[in-house]
């Protein structure tokens, strides 16, 4: 019988690839798109025609438990939030309310209408922030350090509490970093590859960034859908995390990401402390040895070949709107 699955956060890097696997398992795939006044579907377009979309917001329930009672999901995937860093010190209200208080949201909506679906909230290694142990794990104790990282441990605390209270399937999945062509160009990663590519192809000069000396553990976004799928096919519900197992500090992503076009980036790379954060996550360093295990997960696509990919594929974008 045909699985239905709700994913908020549809438009978001996430979002399409998960739409993408899901669709390809012959799920009927469900979206919560926010109204905008002019649609941002860069990510979906290719898949538009095969999702139903439904009009919602994490900050209006009501809206949510519309959404479960249109799409009767059997799963449902919470990948909605305000998700970058730096913007949670600016909207810090926002950030708690949608990334925190929206969990609740939805959990509710799902506990009212449907407490029998499989439910999965997309938590985050920022919890771990100011590390306690190193690699961080499930039983890792958390120390956010950015309004995200707080409002990202309520949603998670939020979605343990609802299994124990209600009984319910729910899931959570302590996400490390993950990227690809299609992450927010906001993020160190995609902000790097996009301006690799544009000062490869005489568009611009110099690149502002901030702490060159953070580490983090990045992977491959269309790797890490997978395992929020394996997640809510398994017995019994519970967190797992999800990481490469390998760090890197922003200064050797900046490395590979230059010198894969024959560029040095000491020549374009200018710190501007507009982008050194009030409050830094150091080290995130994960050990996913309980999801290898209990998921059967693995990893396919390694850090050099992921900002390669990046890098190629802004090289190819920005040529296109070019001709
Ligand atoms: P994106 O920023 O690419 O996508 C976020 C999505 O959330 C967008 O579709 C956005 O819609 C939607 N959204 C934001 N606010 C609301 C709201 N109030 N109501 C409804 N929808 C909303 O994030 P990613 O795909 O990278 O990440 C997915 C999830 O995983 C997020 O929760 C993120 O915090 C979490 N996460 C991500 C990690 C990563 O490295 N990528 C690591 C760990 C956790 P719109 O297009 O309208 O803005
Ligand atoms: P985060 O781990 O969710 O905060 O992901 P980001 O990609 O936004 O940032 C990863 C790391 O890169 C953080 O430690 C940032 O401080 C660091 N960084 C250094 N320069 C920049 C920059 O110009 N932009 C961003 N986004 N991050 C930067």
């Amino acid at each position: 019988m045909t699985k239905n699955a709700l994913i908020t956060g549809i438009t978001g890097q996430d979002g399409s690839y998960l739409a993408e696997l899901l669709l390809e398992k012959g799920y009927k795939v469900f979206g919560l798109r926010r109204r905008t006044s002019v649609p941002i579907m860069e990510n979906i377009e290719h898949i538009k025609n095969d999702i139903e979309f439904i009009d919602g917001d994490l900050l209006d329930l009501s809206s949510l438990i519309n959404a479960v009672r249109i799409s009767n999901p059997d799963e449902v995937y919470n990948l909605a939030a305000q998700s970058f860093v730096g913007t949670s010190w600016i909207q810090p209200v926002l950030t708690g309310q949608s990334t925190g208080i929206g969990v609740t949201n939805i959990l509710e909506a799902v506990r009212i209408v449907k407490p029998e679906a499989r439910f999965y909230q997309a938590s985050s290694s920022e919890m771990f922030g100011k590390v306690v142990e190193t690699p961080q794990k499930e039983t890792t104790p958390f120390y956010p350090r950015s309004p995200y990282g707080v409002a990202k441990v309520y949603g998670h605390w939020i979605t343990v509490n609802y299994r124990e209270s209600f009984d319910m399937y729910a899931c959570s999945g302590i996400l490390f970093n993950h990227e690809s062509p299609r992450r927010g160009v906001e993020f160190v990663t995609r902000k790097v590859t996009d301006a690799v590519a544009r000062i490869k192809l005489g568009l611009q000069k110099e690149l502002r960034m901030g702490n060159l000396d953070a580490k983090r553990d990045w992977g491959f976004a269309g790797d890490y859908v997978k395992a929020m799928h394996l997640m809510l096919q398994q017995e019994t519900p519970d967190d797992y995390v999800i990481s490469t197992g390998e760090t890197h500090t922003v200064e050797e992503l900046v490395d590979i990401a230059f010198g894969h076009v024959g560029l040095n980036w000491q020549d374009h790379i200018v710190i501007d402390q507009k982008f050194v954060r009030p409050a830094e996550v150091d080290l995130l360093l994960g050990d996913h040895s309980k999801a290898k295990e209990k998921l059967g997960w693995e990893l396919e696509v390694g850090f050099k070949q992921l900002i390669t990919m990046m890098v190629e594929s802004d090289l190819e974008r920005i040529q296109k709107s070019l001709r």
